[in-house]
């Protein structure tokens, strides 16, 4: 059994739960410890006793632990993506893909570390300096979902870490293998003990354990909608409107190609941002919004992209689409798919879950395209979260932008135009958090913010040196002379 880590020891749980490749059900990745409540408060109280060492430590300590980290998992991407793609189900160039930019976001943050930010104001009064500084919140607790195994957990941690707070970290349940061997890396990396640990285990349990502790002095999630009100709900019960918690959640993110697109151009961006990472992103581009003179090529160009598509094992060469991650989500994406029909959306392409692909037994699903559906379907308003969109079809830009601006969420949104002034327009009137242009809706650089608004998102950005501000309070300090 693969342990947790607290307070700087491999721990035995009471209870373990088996990683299934999604690609071949009969492959057990491992076995890994599932944590009781009670050893997410032993994590929580480690967590704490190391925070002052932690938060003490000089510029040069952090980078040199967070740019070793970074080292090793860059020197490593061949073998951790492996390991990343046979638990999670994207491709091979996919998950290797996912673990360099793990290995960037530790360089980055080590880079952060000697970057602390400050200034110096003059001061109205004579003989007066004022100075703005920044210092670690605390202990944080990160729960992460299952679609970015390392890189996600990596976008959290080492920005936590960079600026001196100690973290308590609990990965999704389905995708244990990439989490603990990150918890491995960060285990021999110099870091005082209790200043990280990893408490694999239940969300209802470990997750839940970790948000009401008035030890824990800030919250960072990434999963579903309905689980982040939860988790800020828990968070104000604990701490009042003073709580400290940032949410990244759903998305049902519109692409919009308008008349004057470049066809080719648009149907890679829908391919990439729809089916790419099996559509299991909370930016995949789930509505596309066509206006009615491209409609009928555009379509008819993504169905025959779509047949090129190769559905398989995510480890094998040429696999374009990798299995859906497990029963429970396969079960949800052909629930979608059949609530789409009874609601008279048309099947353009797939639709259909695959038992065996070269006699494996997976989570297999075709890439499925909806046609004729309009925004008020459930189909277009509820995140389904596979490899399953719509085409929307609309009159003109003005159209298209009302659609695509009409949903709950607000994480990302991409336009397809040649039109140097409907791009202007869509960039600035598309409501979410990061619009692409002529680009696919998913894919941020690693140094990049990284967020939404609406139902997709709540508190400050992450990534980049943009993450200092959850991860900092701030302090003002007057110096007389
Ligand atoms: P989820 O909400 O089911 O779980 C996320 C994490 O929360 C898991 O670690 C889970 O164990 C934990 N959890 C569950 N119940 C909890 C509780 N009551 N208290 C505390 N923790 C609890 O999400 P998922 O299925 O793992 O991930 C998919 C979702 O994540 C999608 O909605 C997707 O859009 C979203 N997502 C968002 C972003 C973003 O940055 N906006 C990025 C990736 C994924």
């Amino acid at each position: 059994m693969k342990r947790n880590f607290i307070a700087g020891e491999w721990v035995e749980a009471g209870a373990a739960a088996d990683n299934i490749n999604p690609s071949d059900t009969r492959d057990v990745v491992g076995s890994y410890a599932s944590a009781s409540a009670g050893q997410a408060e032993a994590a929580i109280a480690a967590a704490a006793a190391a925070l002052p060492k932690w938060a003490a430590s000089t510029p040069q300590q952090r980078f040199d632990v967070l740019d070793a980290v970074g080292s090793e998992i860059l020197a490593r991407k061949a073998e951790l993506g492996d390991l990343l793609a046979r638990e999670e189900g994207k491709t091979l160039p996919e998950a290797v893909g996912e673990v360099l930019r793990a290995g960037q976001i530790f360089k980055f943050h080590a880079g952060e570390a000697l970057r602390p930010g400050g200034e110096l104001l003059p001061s109205t009064r004579p003989g007066i300096t004022v100075e703005l500084t920044r210092e670690p919140v605390g202990v944080v607790s990160i729960i992460t979902p299952w679609n970015f195994p390392i890189a996600i957990p990596a976008w959290k941690i080492a920005p936590a870490l960079a600026h001196g707070n100690t973290v308590v970290f609990k990965p999704a349940e389905a995708v244990p293998g990439s989490a603990w061997a990150l918890a491995e890396i960060l285990s021999r990396a110099g870091l005082p003990a209790g200043s990280f640990n990893l408490v694999m285990g239940r969300g209802r349990v470990v997750g839940e354990a970790l948000l009401g502790d008035p030890r824990v002095a800030a919250v960072s999630f990434t999963g579903s909608e309905p689980t982040g009100r939860q988790v800020a709900q828990a968070c104000i019960r604990r701490h009042g409107p003073m709580a400290r918690f940032q949410l990244e959640m759903g998305g049902k993110n519109p692409l919009v190609v308008l008349d004057d697109a470049d066809l080719a151009v648009a149907v890679e961006c829908a391919v990439n941002g729809a089916y790419y990472s099996t559509g299991q992103r909370c930016t995949a581009s789930s509505r596309l919004v066509v206006s009615e003179g491209i409609h009928d090529r555009f379509v008819a160009a993504l169905v025959e992209r779509l047949g090129a598509l190769v559905v398989g094992d995510a480890r094998d060469a040429g696999t374009t689409i990798g299995p859906v991650v497990d029963a429970a989500q396969l079960a949800q994406d052909t629930r979608y798919i059949d609530i789409g029909l009874g609601e008279g959306a048309r099947l353009a392409f797939g639709g259909q879950a695959i038992e065996q692909m070269a006699g494996k037994p997976g989570f297999y699903l075709q890439p499925t395209l909806f046609v004729d559906t309009h925004n008020g379907m459930r189909i277009n308003r509820e995140e389904i979260f596979g490899p399953v969109a719509s085409v929307i079809r609309v009159r003109d830009a003005e159209e298209a932008l009302a659609v695509a601006n009409d949903t709950g969420f607000g994480l990302s949104a991409g336009v397809c135009t040649t039109s140097l002034k409907l791009a202007a327009h869509f960039k600035r009137h598309l409501q979410a958090g990061m619009v692409m242009v002529n680009a696919p809706t998913a894919g941020v650089d690693p140094h990049v913010p990284f967020g939404g608004r609406k139902g997709s998102s709540f508190g400050p950005r992450e990534q980049g040196r943009h993450a200092a501000e959850f991860y900092t309070t701030g302090k003002t300090a007057y110096v007389a002379t």
